[in-house]
């Protein structure tokens, strides 16, 4: 049988199959092996003489996060404030990068219109070609169109305290009382907190993971992203990179650099250019050598 994994607590998994619902343990060469099943992996399972399950294979992933574990996204949502706080554009950058370099369908939803317009910022993020929602998360306003994009898609949602996110996943989902970062806040520190990521199946299709315990995806240590693949992962530059005078160009002062030439004609967004030269500054000085292992 063949399932999706929703659920990963302590060694066991809840698979989701066609056929039901099973509560399954992983082939020990899994372990030998180092791979460890994670939430949204497609997994084929077995049901044993005694009547338990096991995960017998783990079908090749699109894509896979560490922290928080998760295989397979499709769409990964980044909530954003329009103020209090601010939007950190870079931040936005480096996460928005991340998604593509793992082939993840990145979108921005703003959110706290109602106290201050989104153009500024979504002009910026419509222009590169990403797809931009607005939110009222007071009215509900917005909401049903970022739901219609996650239909069939498995997708997940991250944005800092106090943008809005749990209610923006309460508005679109108010039957699945979501927890989001919720439980991790409420029990406090020095408690035991559940982290643990859970998939909601969606009507219509789809599923929605929520992450409590996880307040935002990880930039630094598990997605290092070098230098000469850095341009790739910002959408609208690949229109001009190859256009460059030089053919070893770095996109951040060359002369006869297509892409710098865009930024000043107004056709790439200079926040964009600017994260993009901050980011490659970071990762010239990454040495290969110290993430080999990882
Ligand atoms: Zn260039």
């Amino acid at each position: 049988m063949n399932g999706i994994i929703t659920k990963a607590i302590g060694g066991l998994y809840t698979v989701e199959a066609s056929e039901g619902i099973y509560e399954c343990k992983a082939r020990g060469i899994f372990r030998k092996k180092q791979i460890s099943p994670v939430c949204g992996d497609n997994v084929e399972i077995l049901i044993e003489k005694d009547g338990s399950c096991v995960i017998n294979e783990i079908y090749p992933r699109k894509s896979v996060l560490i922290r928080p574990p998760l295989a397979n996204l499709d769409i990964l949502g980044f909530v954003c404030a329009t103020c209090e706080p601010k939007p950190n554009l870079l931040l936005l950058d480096k996460f928005i990068v991340i998604a593509e370099y793992k082939k993840i369908t990145p979108i921005i939803v703003f959110t706290k219109i109602d106290k201050q317009s989104s153009k500024e910022y979504s002009d910026i993020y419509k222009k590169a070609g990403i797809q931009v929602y607005e939110v009222d998360n007071l009215s509900g306003d917005g909401a049903q169109a970022v739901k219609a994009a996650l239909q069939g898609k498995l997708s997940a949602f991250t944005g800092n305290t106090g943008v809005g996110k749990s209610s923006l996943l309460n508005n679109m989902f108010p039957q699945l009382e979501l927890a989001t970062n919720e439980i991790s806040k409420k029990l406090g520190r020095g408690k035991h907190t559940t982290r643990h990521v859970e998939l909601y199946k969606l009507d219509g299709g789809g599923y929605i993971a929520d992450t409590p315990g996880f307040s935002s995806f990880d930039t630094n240590r598990y997605d290092i992203i070098f230098k000469d693949e850095l341009a790739d992962c910002f959408i609208e530059f690949r229109d001009y990179t190859d256009k460059c005078k030089f053919p070893n160009c770095s996109h951040t002062k060359e002369k006869g650099c297509a892409v710098i030439n865009a930024v000043k004609e107004g056709k790439i967004a200079q926040s964009r250019f600017d994260s993009y030269a901050e980011m490659y500054e970071q990762a010239k000085q990454l040495k290969e050598w110290e993430f080999k292992n990882e």
